[in-house]
């Protein structure tokens, strides 16, 4: 057996959730000198710099959402896979109990969480052998909210803005500008994608991941598919989305493209959205005693440089501080565009207590509330609890529930990430109240705005699910719906729809 296998393989799920590599670094160092000073999307990404450098010195988790571990892993032959799947079970499952990763793993009928990652599909690993000596485990973190804005397109097919896509490269171009757009804010924008070409419907999302273990910064060997890269990432930005679809210069920080052998009748382009948190590591190991020979993406002799050389998120003066619980009339004087520090108490609720509260009374008072989308990662410390990442999560799945939820119980203001659609805009104006976007995978930083948790509901729910009660101070967020009918997620859609258009062009290859 390998004595340091296990060790090896925990080592590499903390080092993925709370540090990233050098290459998106970099590209978020880019993000961050494309933007102007002082707009929205700048101040998104100084808070978003601020967080990864606090994740890397404490060893928190960069986002709450840790994401699905998907483990790739290469063995020499007569290794003994059995065993190691279970040792990486075990890594992930002391991971989860160190607060290192989030239990994310729902059973998919009950909705109940395992609590350690562990069930049936989770985590993912994939074993595949090699001729080397040694055995390579890479690992990618990648969280729901970007998951959620996957797509595949049977080609040919018809794209807003962009016409027909047809069975070229040029349709496959006009696929990924579209997933790109079509993602806005709401996988935490600016994301990278791998594109699979061709394929199955399975085999090409699989290969669409695999495309994310590639660094930022490589060149395609395939020449073609280089350039379909390069041209992407150079018309791509110009639709304005921005850091959290706050519209901006950078909605991109990288695309990789893949290809696969089709059935004649098929022709499926497959894109695997990631967004900035973007957490893929990897490392050999000896195949004499299970340890570390070497980490991939990464070199530990090189320091770390921070992503923030000076003060991170610094007020402007021109805030608006709200405290909660909140008053109507305060609220209907919000605009969209806003800056706001929000302190006082709110709630987390997310999928389930939505679900919950349109059934059931609230357990808890949410008249003038904060309720905030937000499956945070929690720590038991004595009789309480320490919360130790909570950014927001995508708000757009509570489309269904949010409004009735404004009307029957009086929540002022509602904080997540991404925007909601017009049910929910309807019912703010009703009701006078607002849609706060803070800024996603932001956990980090937003858990330091938390002074104490002092108590929790619906914890049958699991804890990314139940209701925490959280005392905040100066929680930044922005207006992004207000109570007058204004959405910037609506207005930006319909912009970077029209800058869809430019970039179409007729189908000749
Ligand atoms: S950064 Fe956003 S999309 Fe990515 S895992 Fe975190 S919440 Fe999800």
């Amino acid at each position: 057996m390998l004595p340091a296998f296990f060790d090896s393989v925990l080592a590499l799920i903390v080092k993925t959730s709370t540090d990233l590599p050098p290459d998106v670094r970099a590209a978020m160092r880019g993000a961050m000198a494309a933007e102007e000073p002082s707009t929205p999307s700048a101040r998104a990404l100084t808070i978003i710099a601020e967080n990864i450098d606090q994740a890397a010195t404490d060893e928190g988790a960069i986002c709450q959402d840790t994401g699905m571990p998907t483990f790739e892993v290469h063995v020499p032959r007569g290794s003994d896979q059995l065993w190691m799947r279970q040792q990486i079970r075990e890594a992930v499952a002391k991971a989860t109990a160190l607060g290192k990763l989030r239990p994310n793993s729902v059973d998919s009928i009950t909705g109940m969480n395992s609590g350690d990652n562990l069930g049936p599909g989770t985590p993912v690993i994939h074993f595949d052998q090699w001729e080397h000596d040694e055995i390579e485990v890479k690992l990618l973190l990648k969280g729901g909210g970007c998951e959620n804005m996957n797509i595949q397109y049977s080609l040919p097919t018809e794209l807003q803005g962009l016409g027909r896509a047809d069975r070229t490269l040029e349709g496959v171009r006009k696929c990924i500008l579209h997933a790109v757009w079509n993602a806005q804010g709401k996988g935490c924008a600016p994301g990278a994608v791998g594109v699979c070409v061709g394929g199955d419907r399975t085999s090409g999302y699989m290969h669409a991941k695999e495309q994310l273990f590639r660094t930022l910064d490589d060149v395609n060997p395939d020449e073609r598919l280089a350039k379909l890269e390069a041209e992407i990432m150079g018309t791509v930005n110009s639709l304005g989305i921005g850091t959290m679809g706050f519209g901006g210069n950078v909605s991109l920080i990288g695309c990789k493209v893949g290809v696969l052998n089709r059935l004649p009748a098929s022709f499926f382009v497959s894109v695997a959205y990631d967004c900035w948190a973007f957490r893929r590591l990897g490392v050999r190991i000896s195949a004499r005693d299970g340890s570390i020979t070497r980490w991939l993406y990464r070199d530990p002799s090189n320091p770390t440089i921070p992503m923030i050389d000076q003060e991170g998120f610094v007020r402007t003066g021109r805030e608006v501080q709200l405290s909660a619980p909140l008053d109507e009339a305060v609220v209907r004087s919000l605009k969209v565009g806003d800056l706001v520090l929000v302190s006082g108490r709110m709630f987390t609720g997310r999928d389930a207590v939505h679900a919950h509260l349109m059934k059931h009374e609230p357990p808890v008072d949410l008249r003038g509330a904060v309720l905030y989308h937000c499956g945070p990662v929690v720590k038991k410390e004595g009789d309480g609890w320490k919360v130790t990442a909570a950014g927001p999560t995508t708000s757009i799945r509570e489309e269904p529930y949010q409004a009735e939820i404004l009307r029957k119980y009086g929540v002022r203001a509602v904080i997540g990430k991404g925007g909601m659609g017009p049910k929910t805009l309807k019912g703010l104006e009703e009701c006078g109240a607002v849609y706060l976007n803070a800024i996603g995978g932001a956990a980090q930083f937003y858990a330091r705005c938390i002074e104490r948790t002092d108590g929790v509901s619906l914890t049958e729910f699991g804890t990314p699910e139940a209701m925490w009660h959280l005392w905040v101070r100066d929680f930044p967020v922005v207006v992004t719906m207000d109570a007058h009918g204004n959405s910037l997620h609506k207005d930006l859609e319909a912009e970077s729809a029209k800058k869809l258009e430019p970039l179409a062009r007729v189908d000749s290859r």
